[in-house]
C-alpha cells in the first residue's frame, strides 16, 4: 500500500456534501472517561493522557465538548461549533493573536566574553552589544591553550579511547546499578582488553614550566570591568543558578597522579589555585576553576577530540571561567521566561517554536505543532551554494503520531466518503491550507508542484473576496497544518479494509528466566495488563486480539480458545522450518477466552518450573509470531522477553563475538553490525506483514544487542534492557515500562511520505522503519514516541516570497482496524542573506539530527572519523557565521550565533557519548543499545539524554510548588551541603553530599546521619514530612515526563558509585577521555581560526 496511490474516481457532482465532513475526534486510543481504569489500577492511569478526553463513538462528527473552549462554541455560528478550537470566535488565550513569536533576539547579548589572552595575537576588545538582531558570544581564547596542555599526553592516533586502569578496575565492583547494566564480576565480558590502551593516555603531564607567560595576550578588557547587562549569561550565579558553588580549583596534585589508584576523596571546597593555571587576570571572570575535586587533576587521558593531536604546544593553559561561556541553564530558563506564558500560534510562516524545554501549549492556525515537526532551520537558504557554505543541516525532526497535552485537541479525522482525501493530480499531495484555490474556486494550484487540478464538484465552494474558500474555516484540510483523512478501501492491502491487530506475547522459559522469576511475575501482570490494550475512541473493549507463545529451544504454542476448559499446548521442534500449527484458537478476544487465559499464565511458570534448559532460539520466534499474524491476515505486535544469546542450533543463531579490542580500531563498526544477515531478511518480511516487534531483554551477559535489535529496529519497534533483572530490584522498572508499551497507541502497517515544494526534496531518514526505495518510510508500527529524522537538499532555487512547504502524510491502520492517513504541513521562510539562517535556527534540533548522524555513521566507518567529521561540521558552521554574518571583530574572538551558542557545548556531548567515546564500564551491549534508542529520540529526549538535568533540592523553599531551576552539570556546581537530582530520560540520580544537614538525611532516609545512608537505594522511604513528599514527588514528576521509567540511584559523595553518577556530568572532562566543555570551545574555537585564515 502506497501513499501514492492515486485518488479513486470522483462521484458526480451533486452528491450531497456533508456538513463537515468528518470532524470527529481521532480518538486515538485513549480510555474515555467511562471506560478508564479503575482507580486501582492506578499505574495505568498515567502513560496517555493526551488520549484520555476522546469523546463517546456517537458524537465522533463532532470535537468533544470538554475540549473546545466554550467561549468558542457558543459564539460561532452554529457550523463553527466544531472548531472551537481554532476558528475566528477562539477566546482561550486571549485575542485571536497574530502576532510573530520570533524568538527573542539578544536576549542574552553576551557582548565580548574575552576569556583568555591571546598569545599569538593581541586581542582587540569588542565593545559591548554587538547588534541585538544576533547577540552573539564573543570569546577572545588563548592560544589553545587547551590542546596545549593535552596535547603531550595525547596517544597515538586511534589509541584515545582506553579507560584509566583505576576506574576500569573499580568498575567492576559497582552495584549492578540498572544503569545499562553493568554486569558483576564474573559475567561481564573481560574488561582487561579494554585496558590495553591505557598506557597511552596516562603520559606525562603538561609542566607548568613549560607555559609562556600569559601577559602576552595584549591589553586587558577594560569593558569587562563595567557593570553586566541585565541578562548576561557570565559573570557570576545568575538567577537560574542560585545554588552555583563557587568551588575554585582545589589543591592540584600534579596530573595524572591521582588516576594510578582509586580515586580519594575529594578534598574539601575550598580555594586553592593549581599549579600551571593561572588565575585570570581580570576580576571580572570571577575565580579561577581548576579541575574538580575528586579527580585531583587534569584528567589523565587526553581530550580525544577526534581531531588530529598535532605537536605538543607547550603553551600557558588560562582556565576560562566556566561562567562566561554560554551555559544550557541559562538559555533553558530565558526562553521559558519569554516564551512559556503565550501560547505557540502556528498562522506564521517559518516561526521558530519555544524550547522544548519550555512548556507551552500550540494552536494550530494553518502549520504543524512543534510537537509533530520540528526543524534545524525555519529559515532555508534559497541557493544550495548558500547551503553549502554553511554547512547547517537542514532536516526536520518528525513525530507523526504525538501524544499531545490534554489542552490540546488531537487532529481532526476528514471523512471524504467514497471519493476519499483529495489529492493533486501529478504530486499527489494531499488537500492542505497551502493549496491556491482559482477560477471562482473551480479549480486550484499546487503548492508543492505547481499543477492545476479541476476541483471535484461535491467539494466545490465559493471564493470570498480575497480568494480564500468561503468554508476554509469549516474544513481543517483547509486551515490546519495537522489533520486526519479516512482512507477509503485504495489505501488497503489487497483492496481489502483490515482487521483489527494482534499482540502476540512470547515468553523465554529457559533456565535464566524462570529462575531470575521474570516468568512468574511478566505472566502475572499480564492477567490484569491484558484489559488494559489500546482502545478507540469510546470502544468498551479493544478490538486487539491476543495470542500467547513460550519457547526455550522449542517453541510452544497455546490454543486459548474460549471454548475450552484448559488450554492445550502444541509443541514446534523443527525451528529451521518455522510453522503455527494452530489458527483457530490461536488469536483470541481477551473478554471472551478470560478463563482459559488467566488459567494458562496461572500455569506457565509452574510448568517450566523444574527447566534446566538453558540454550534459546531468537529468529524463529519472531517468524512464528510473523507467520501467525500472516494466518489471521492482521497486522499486529509481537512483545518477547528473552534472556540469552541465541546459540542454539536454528536460523538466526548467534555466537559471542565481543571483543572490547576492536574499540578504537577501525573494526570497531563491526560491533555495531549485526552478525548476520538472517535478521535483515525477517525484518523484511515482518515489514510486508505489518508485524512490529517490541523486544524485552533480560541479559546476564552479552546478547548481542547490535544483533537482536535489528528486527525491532526495522519493524518501528522497541527495545528495553534490564541487565542482570532481579524481581525485587527491577520489577518496578520493568512493570511500568511494559505497562505503558503495552498500553501506547499505535499505528500499523504504516508507510510516510514527506513531499516537499519545488527547490527543495527529501533525500536522507533516520528513524527505527524499513525502506525498500527512496521516498517511502515503511513502519510495520509506529508509536507516539518515535520520530522519523528527514534531511533536505536542494534540487532547484528557492524563492523567498513563496517559502518552501513541507507535507508528511502517514498511512496506518488505527488500534481498531481503521485506515486513516495523518496529515502534517508545515511552511518555511527561505533567504538570501546568510543572517536570516542563523537566526531562526533550532540548536536542539540541529544535535538531535547531528547526533543520529554521527550514530548511524559508525555502522560503517571508524568512530574517530565519525568525531571529526561532526567537529569540522560544527566548525564550519560557526565559521561561515563568524565570515559572513558576525561584526568585524578579532579573530581571536570566538563569536557564536545567538540561536547556536549551545552547538559546541551540546556537541561535545555527543562527542563524548558512550557510542562515540565509550569508558571502562560501558559494555559493547550498552552501546548497541543506546545507538538504537536514539535513532528515533525527539528533539526533547535527544536534549536531556546529552545534557541531563541536575535539580538541586533543598536550595530553594521545601513549600516551594514549582521544580526547582536545574544547574550545570558539573561537578563545581554541587554543593557538598546539598542533594541533587540528575536526570536524563534514562538514569536517574539521587546525590547527597558529604555535609547535608542532619535533619534533612533524616526527614529524607530516616536515619541518622549521612554514613547511614544506603548507597546504591533505589526507593526512598515513604515518610510524612514535607522534605520527603517534596522529593519522592519531584521523582514522580520527572518520571512522568519521560517514555521510560527511571530507576533511582542514590548516589553518596566520595562513595564509588559515584563514579557512575559523575559520568553524567557532562561540562566536566570525562575519564573516558571526553572533553570539558571549557577545553572543547577552545579546541572549537581553534578550528575555526583555522577554517577562517
Ligand atoms: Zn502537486
Amino acid at each position: 500500500m502506497n501513499v501514492n496511490q492515486s485518488a479513486p474516481p470522483v462521484p458526480p457532482f451533486g452528491q450531497p456534501q456533508p456538513v463537515y465532513p468528518g470532524y470527529h475526534q481521532s480518538g486515538y486510543g485513549g480510555q474515555p472517561g467511562s471506560t478508564a481504569p479503575p482507580t486501582s489500577y492506578g499505574a495505568y492511569n498515567g502513560p496517555v493522557p493526551g488520549y484520555q478526553q476522546t469523546p463517546p463513538p456517537g458524537v465522533s462528527r463532532a470535537p468533544p465538548s470538554s475540549e473546545a473552549p466554550p467561549a468558542s462554541t457558543a459564539q460561532a455560528p452554529c457550523g463553527q461549533a466544531a472548531y472551537g478550537q481554532f476558528g475566528q470566535g477562539d477566546v482561550q488565550n486571549g485575542p485571536s493573536s497574530t502576532v510573530q513569536m520570533q524568538r527573542f533576539p539578544g536576549s542574552q547579548p553576551f557582548g565580548s566574553v574575552p576569556l583568555a589572552p591571546v598569545v599569538s595575537q593581541p586581542a582587540v576588545l569588542q565593545p559591548f552589544g554587538p547588534p541585538p538582531t544576533s547577540a552573539q558570544v564573543t570569546a577572545q581564547l588563548a592560544g589553545m591553550q587547551i590542546s596545549g596542555a593535552v596535547a603531550p599526553a595525547l596517544p597515538p592516533v586511534g589509541l584515545g579511547y582506553g579507560p584509566p586502569t583505576s576506574l576500569a578496575s573499580a568498575s567492576g565492583s559497582f552495584p549492578n546499578s540498572g544503569l545499562y547494566g553493568s554486569y558483576p564480576q564474573g559475567q561481564a565480558p573481560p574488561l582487561s582488553q579494554g585496558q590495553g590502551h591505557l598506557g597511552a593516555q596516562r603520559s606525562a603531564p603538561p609542566q607548568a614550566s613549560s607555559f609562556t607567560s600569559p601577559a602576552s595576550g595584549g591589553p586587558r578588557m577594560p569593558s569587562m570591568t563595567g557593570p553586566l547587562l541585565p541578562g548576561q549569561g557570565f559573570g557570576g550565579p545568575s538567577v537560574s543558578q542560585p545554588n552555583h558553588v563557587s568551588s575554585p580549583p582545589p589543591q592540584a596534585l600534579p596530573p595524572g597522579s591521582q588516576m594510578t589508584g582509586p580515586p580519594g576523596p575529594p578534598p574539601p571546597m575550598h580555594s586553592s589555585q593549581q599549579p600551571g593555571y593561572q588565575l585570570q587576570q581580570n576580576g571580572s571572570f570571577g575565580p579561577a576553576r581548576g579541575p574538580q575535586p575528586n579527580y585531583g587533576s587534569p584528567y589523565p587521558g587526553a581530550s580525544t577530540f577526534g581531531s588530529q593531536p598535532g605537536p605538543p604546544q607547550p603553551l600557558p593553559p588560562k582556565r576560562l571561567d566556566p561562567d562566561a561561556i554560554p551555559s544550557p541553564i541559562q538559555v533553558i530558563e530565558d526562553d521559558r521566561n519569554n516564551r512559556g506564558s503565550e501560547p505557540f500560534v502556528t498562522g506564521v510562516r517559518g516561526q521558530v517554536p519555544p524550547l522544548v524545554t519550555t512548556n507551552f501549549l500550540v494552536r494550530d492556525q494553518g502549520n504543524a505543532s512543534p510537537r509533530y515537526i520540528r526543524c534545524t532551520s525555519y529559515n532555508i537558504p534559497c541557493t544550495s551554494d548558500m547551503a553549502k557554505q554553511a554547512q547547517v543541516p537542514l532536516a526536520a525532526v518528525i513525530k507523526p503520531l504525538a501524544r499531545l497535552p490534554p489542552e490540546e485537541a488531537s487532529p481532526y479525522v476528514v471523512d471524504h466518503g467514497e471519493s476519499g482525501p483529495l489529492r493533486c493530480n501529478r504530486c499527489k499531495a494531499y488537500m492542505c491550507p497551502f493549496m491556491q484555490f482559482i477560477e471562482g474556486g473551480r479549480r486550484f494550484q499546487c503548492c508543492f508542484c505547481s499543477c492545476i487540478n479541476d476541483v471535484p464538484p461535491q467539494y466545490f465552494q465559493h471564493l470570498d473576496h480575497t480568494g480564500k474558500r468561503v468554508d476554509a474555516y469549516d474544513r481543517p484540510e483547509l486551515s490546519l497544518g495537522s489533520y486526519e483523512f479516512l482512507a477509503t478501501v485504495d489505501y488497503c492491502k489487497n483492496n481489502k479494509f483490515p482487521s483489527p491487530p494482534a499482540f502476540i506475547f512470547m515468553i523465554d522459559v529457559s533456565y535464566n528466566a524462570i529462575r531470575s522469576g521474570l516468568v512468574r511475575l511478566l505472566c502475572e501482570e499480564l492477567k490484569s495488563l491484558l484489559d488494559f490494550l489500546p482502545r478507540e475512541g469510546g470502544a468498551e473493549e479493544s478490538a486487539i486480539r491476543v495470542g500467547f507463545v513460550t519457547y526455550n529451544k522449542v517453541l510452544h504454542f497455546y490454543n486459548v480458545k474460549s471454548s475450552l476448559a484448559q488450554p492445550q499446548m502444541m509443541v514446534v521442534s523443527d525451528v529451521a522450518d518455522m510453522f503455527v500449527p494452530l489458527l483457530d484458537g490461536f488469536l483470541v478476544n481477551v473478554s471472551e477466552s478470560r478463563a482459559v487465559i488467566t488459567s494458562l499464565l496461572d500455569q506457565i511458570s509452574e510448568m517450566f518450573a523444574d527447566t534446566r534448559e538453558t540454550e534459546t532460539v531468537f529468529a524463529p520466534v519472531i517468524q512464528a509470531g510473523m507467520e501467525a499474524l500472516k494466518a489471521a491476515e492482521c497486522a499486529g505486535k509481537l512483545f518477547l522477553f528473552h534472556t540469552s544469546l541465541p546459540i542454539a542450533e536454528a536460523p538466526g543463531k548467534l555466537k559471542n563475538r565481543d571483543d572490547r579490542k576492536l574499540i578504537n580500531t577501525d573494526k570497531e563498526k563491526t560491533l555495531f553490525q549485526p552478525q548476520t544477515g538472517a535478521y535483515q531478511t525477517l525484518a523484511k518480511e515482518c515489514v510486508a506483514q505489518g508485524c512490529c516487534v517490541d523486544l524485552f531483554l533480560f541479559p546476564n551477559q552479552y546478547v548481542d544487542v547490535a544483533t537482536l535489535s535489528v528486527v525491532p529496529q526495522l519493524t518501528g519497534g522497541s527495545v528495553y534492557k534490564y541487565a542482570c533483572f532481579q524481581v525485587e530490584n527491577d520489577q518496578e522498572r520493568f512493570l511500568s515500562d511494559l505497562r505503558r508499551d503495552v498500553q501506547k497507541v499505535v499505528g500499523f502497517d504504516a508507510v510516510m511520505r514527506v513531499r516537499t515544494s519545488t527547490g527543495i526534496r527529501a533525500v536522507d531518514f533516520f528513524g527505527a522503519f524499513y525502506m525498500s526505495n527512496t521516498t517511502d518510510v515503511e513502519l510495520a508500527g509506529l508509536d507516539g514516541d518515535k520520530t522519523v529524522t528527514v534531511e533536505f537538499k536542494h534540487d532547484d532555487r528557492l524563492n523567498e516570497e513563496s517559502g518552501a512547504l513541507l507535507q508528511c502524510a502517514l498511512l496506518y491502520t488505527s488500534c481498531a482496524g481503521q485506515r486513516r492517513l495523518r496529515i502534517h504541513n508545515l511552511a518555511l521562510n527561505c533567504c538570501t542573506q546568510l543572517a536570516d539562517l542563523y537566526r531562526n535556527c533550532e540548536t536542539d534540533t540541529l544535535i538531535n539530527y547531528m547526533a543520529k548522524f554521527a550514530y548511524r555513521g559508525v555502522l560503517n566507518s571508524p568512530v574517530k572519523t565519525v568525531r571529526d567529521t561532526l567537529i569540522t561540521q560544527c566548525a564550519q558552521i560557526l565559521a561561515c557565521y563568524r565570515k559572513n554574518c558576525a561584526s568585524p571583530s578579532s579573530a581571536g574572538q570566538l563569536i557564536l550565533p545567538e540561536c547556536m551558542k549551545l552547538l559546541p557545548v551540546y556537541l561535545n556531548c555527543v562527542l563524548k557519548s558512550d557510542v562515540l567515546q565509550p569508558g571502562a564500564e560501558v559494555t559493547t551491549d550498552d552501546r548497541a543499545y543506546v545507538r538504537q534508542l536514539v535513532t528515533s529520540m525527539d528533539v526533547a529526549e535527544t536534549n536531556v539524554f546529552f545534557y541531563p538535568r541536575l535539580l538541586p533540592l533543598t536550595k530553594s523553599p521545601i513549600e516551594s510548588a514549582t521544580e526547582p531551576p536545574a544547574v550545570r552539570a558539573s561537578e563545581e556546581r554541587l554543593s557538598n551541603g546539598d542533594i541533587y537530582l540528575l536526570e536524563n530520560g534514562l538514569n536517574l540520580f539521587l546525590w547527597v553530599g558529604a555535609s547535608v544537614q542532619q535533619g534533612v538525611v533524616q526527614s529524607l532516609f530516616s536515619v541518622s546521619s549521612f554514613s547511614q545512608i544506603t548507597s546504591g537505594l533505589s526507593v526512598l522511604p515513604v515518610l510524612d514530612n514535607p522534605l520527603s513528599k517534596k522529593v519522592r514527588g519531584l521523582i514522580d514528576s520527572l518520571r512522568a515526563q519521560r517514555s521510560r521509567y527511571m530507576k533511582l540511584i542514590v548516589v553518596k559523595q566520595e562513595d564509588k558509585l559515584e563514579m557512575l553518577f559523575k559520568h553524567f556530568l557532562v561540562e566536566d572532562k570525562s575519564l573516558s577521555g571526553g572533553a570539558s566543555y571549557v577545553d572543547f570551545l577552545c579546541h572549537m574555537h581553534k578550528e575555526i581560526r583555522q577554517l577562517l585564515s
